[in-house]
C-alpha cells in the first residue's frame, strides 16, 4: 500500500491526482456548529459539482470519527461526480464530543481497522459493518486526523496522537491535525516524534488563522506542511493579510510545504443550500489571487504537487 494514495474509491497513483483541496467536509454534524449541519447528499453532491467547476479535481474530506461522516455517500459522490475524495479516520478535539465519548474504545485499533479494513458504514457504529463503494469494494480511509485546543492538548486528545502515531506507523497514512490558530505546533510535533510520526507525514490544519509568516517559516522548517485554509472562512482581517503571508512563506524557500483548502464546513456558506461564498469560492476566487502573487508554477506545486505527496502513505 505504501507509495500510494488511498481514496474512497480505492488506491490511486499520486501522479493521476490532479488539482487538490485539501480539507473540506461534504459531511459534517457538530454540536458546536448548530444549525449547520450538512447531511443532504444531494446538496453535497451540487456542491462538489461547482466546485469541480471552479478547477480543483478532488478533496480531503476532513470529517472524523462521530461528527457525522457518510462514507458510503462520500463513495456515490465521487462515482457520480468523478471527484477524486480522500476520507478520513481520526478523531477531532474534544470540544466537538460529549464528554467520555470513545474512552472506552481502542482508537488504535479502530484508526488501523478504518485505514486498511474499511471505514465504519455508519458513524454512530464504530465497530459496527463496513463502508461499501457503489462498485462493491470496501471503501478506506486515506488519513487520520486528529485535533487539539487552544494551547492545550487534553489527555483524550493525547489517547488520540498515539493512536495516529500508532496507526501511522503501520502504513504509512498521513496525519493532519486540526489547530487553534496554529497554537502548540511545536509541542504537537514532538508528541508525534515521539510516536514516530515525521514531521514531514503531518499537516498544521488552519495554519493561516495566525497568518505569521516568521512562524509558518518555522513550522515549515521541521517538515510539516501548513495548511492555508482560511480563506472562505470568517476572519478578522483582510485576504491581503492571508496573500503576504504566503508569499513571503513561499519567498523564504517553503514553497514544497503549503497546502491549500477551503474548509467552509457550514450550511450556511454553501451555495447549494442557498448560502455564500459555497466551496467554488476557493478555485474561482480566491486561487486567481494566488497565482497573481506567487505565479503559476508555485500555485501549481501548492494545489497538486504538495497534496500528492502529503497524501502518499509512507513513513519518512
Ligand atoms: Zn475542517
Amino acid at each position: 500500500m505504501r507509495g500510494l494514495v488511498r481514496t474512497v474509491l480505492g488506491d490511486v497513483d499520486p501522479a493521476s491526482l490532479g488539482s487538490l483541496d485539501y480539507h473540506e467536509h461534504l459531511f459534517h454534524a457538530s454540536p458546536l456548529l448548530p444549525g449547520e449541519d450538512l447531511v443532504d447528499e444531494e446538496a453535497s453532491t451540487a456542491e462538489c459539482l461547482s466546485f469541480l467547476a471552479s478547477g480543483f479535481g478532488g478533496l480531503i474530506d476532513a470529517t472524523p470519527l462521530g461528527l457525522g461522516r457518510r462514507p458510503e455517500a462520500l463513495g456515490r459522490i465521487a462515482a457520480r461526480t468523478g471527484a477524486t475524495i480522500v476520507a478520513s479516520t481520526g478523531r477531532h478535539r474534544d470540544a466537538h464530543y460529549a464528554d467520555g465519548v470513545y474512552d472506552d474504545l481502542d482508537l488504535e485499533a479502530l484508526f488501523l481497522r478504518e485505514l486498511t479494513d474499511g471505514i465504519a458504514a455508519s458513524d454512530s457504529q464504530p465497530e459496527g459493518a463496513r463502508a461499501v463503494a457503489p462498485d462493491g469494494a470496501l471503501m478506506r480511509a486515506g488519513q487520520v486526523k486528529v485535533g487539539i485546543d487552544y494551547w492545550r492538548i487534553s489527555p483524550a486528545e493525547r489517547r488520540a496522537i498515539t493512536a495516529a502515531g500508532a496507526a501511522h506507523r503501520a502504513t504509512g497514512a498521513p496525519v493532519m491535525v486540526h489547530t487553534e490558530r496554529a497554537s502548540a505546533v511545536f509541542e504537537l510535533l514532538d508528541e508525534l516524534a515521539k510516536e514516530g510520526v515525521a514531521a514531514s507525514r503531518v499537516a498544521i490544519a488552519h495554519a493561516d488563522r495566525n497568518p505569521d509568516p516568521g512562524l509558518h517559516a518555522e513550522i515549515a522548517a521541521t517538515g510539516a506542511y501548513l495548511g492555508y485554509d482560511g480563506a472562505a472562512r470568517l476572519r478578522d482581517w483582510p485576504e491581503s493579510v492571508l496573500l503576504d503571508c504566503l508569499e513571503k512563506v513561499v519567498s523564504a524557500g517553503h514553497g514544497d510545504r503549503v497546502l491549500i483548502g477551503g474548509d467552509v464546513a457550514r450550511a450556511s456558506s454553501w451555495s447549494a443550500l442557498g448560502g455564500l461564498p459555497g466551496l467554488a469560492y476557493l478555485g474561482r476566487r480566491y486561487v486567481p489571487r494566488v497565482r497573481d502573487v506567487i505565479g503559476s508554477v508555485a500555485t501549481n506545486r501548492l494545489l497538486v504537487t504538495n497534496p500528492a505527496r502529503y497524501l502518499t502513505w509512507s513513513t519518512a
